[in-house]
């Protein structure tokens, strides 16, 4: 039996002269892992390979259950060219494809997220996808359940108002409160700013997928996004990813 579905391609590795393996987020079936055989010939029913984080049409003969599965057929439908053009927006895209991949279980569906992956790659191919970027790595978290409780200690439980939090930690799944911090060796300094703008990014990552940017221009918090607050969001959301997966993404330095 073959199945066809459609995918983005987070993973590539080759695997002889002419064979390659591939991990592909699909749409209905989740992430799978799939060797393409013959896939480097130029006239092969891969279009001469999978790229990496390009969208496409894919069949494959899904085994039984999970593990590498047989690929078949793969068509390009997208490949994000304004990624290849800026190296910037390049590497974010190669951050969260890993991301998915580490976060994700094979052939365990998340139609949604590879909805917001798709919006995510379509805003960092124009340039503009800085705040998207950021918000789709909350999505992420949050669709696998390990998104940070941010409007009360993760201790405790009681409600911080935002202010008097001067910690995160990982191990406690969110925010400490005064009380709670010094008893707590395992967490990471926010500022309140960095709580406001976290908040703020799990706000946005809670709708659903559309065509229009996360942020609209000239709306707080767009433009001075990219500077100061962005980048200690990126630090927290760093500090919360690398202790979820107990080490650090290949590609994380990368990001700047
Ligand atoms: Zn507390």
């Amino acid at each position: 039996m073959l199945v066809k579905d459609i995918g983005i391609c987070v993973g590539r590795q080759e695997y002889s002269e002419t064979s390659q393996i591939a991990t592909i987020f699909t749409r209905g079936q989740g992430k799978i892992r799939g060797i393409a055989k013959g896939a480097r010939r130029a006239k092969s029913k891969f279009g001469g390979g999978i790229e990496l984080l390009s969208r496409g049409q894919v069949v494959f003969s899904p085994g039984h259950g999970r593990g590498l599965v047989t690929l078949t057929e793969w068509t390009a439908q997208e490949n994000y060219l304004g990624l290849r053009r800026d190296l910037r927006q390049l590497y974010r895209a190669y951050y969260l494809a890993e991301l998915v991949d580490l976060f994700t279980e094979e052939q365990d569906r998340h139609e949604q997220l590879y909805d917001f992956f798709c919006q995510g790659l379509s805003e960092l191919s124009s340039g503009r996808g800085w705040e998207e970027f950021l918000v789709f790595q909350v999505r992420l978290l949050m669709e696998v359940g390990l998104s940070p409780q941010l409007s009360s200690c993760g201790r405790c439980g009681k409600g911080s108002g935002g202010r008097a939090a001067g910690h995160i930690s990982f191990s406690e799944g969110g925010i400490l409160c005064r009380g709670c911090a010094g008893g707590v060796s395992e967490k990471e300094r926010i500022s309140p700013a960095g709580l406001e703008i976290l908040r703020k990014l799990s706000s946005h990552a809670a709708r659903s997928p559309t065509n229009e940017p996360t942020y609209k221009q000239g709306e707080a918090g767009g433009a001075v996004l990219e500077d100061e607050k962005g980048r200690q969001a990126q630090k927290l959301l760093n500090y919360w990813v690398r202790s979820a997966l107990n080490r650090e993404p290949k590609t994380a330095y990368l990001l700047c």
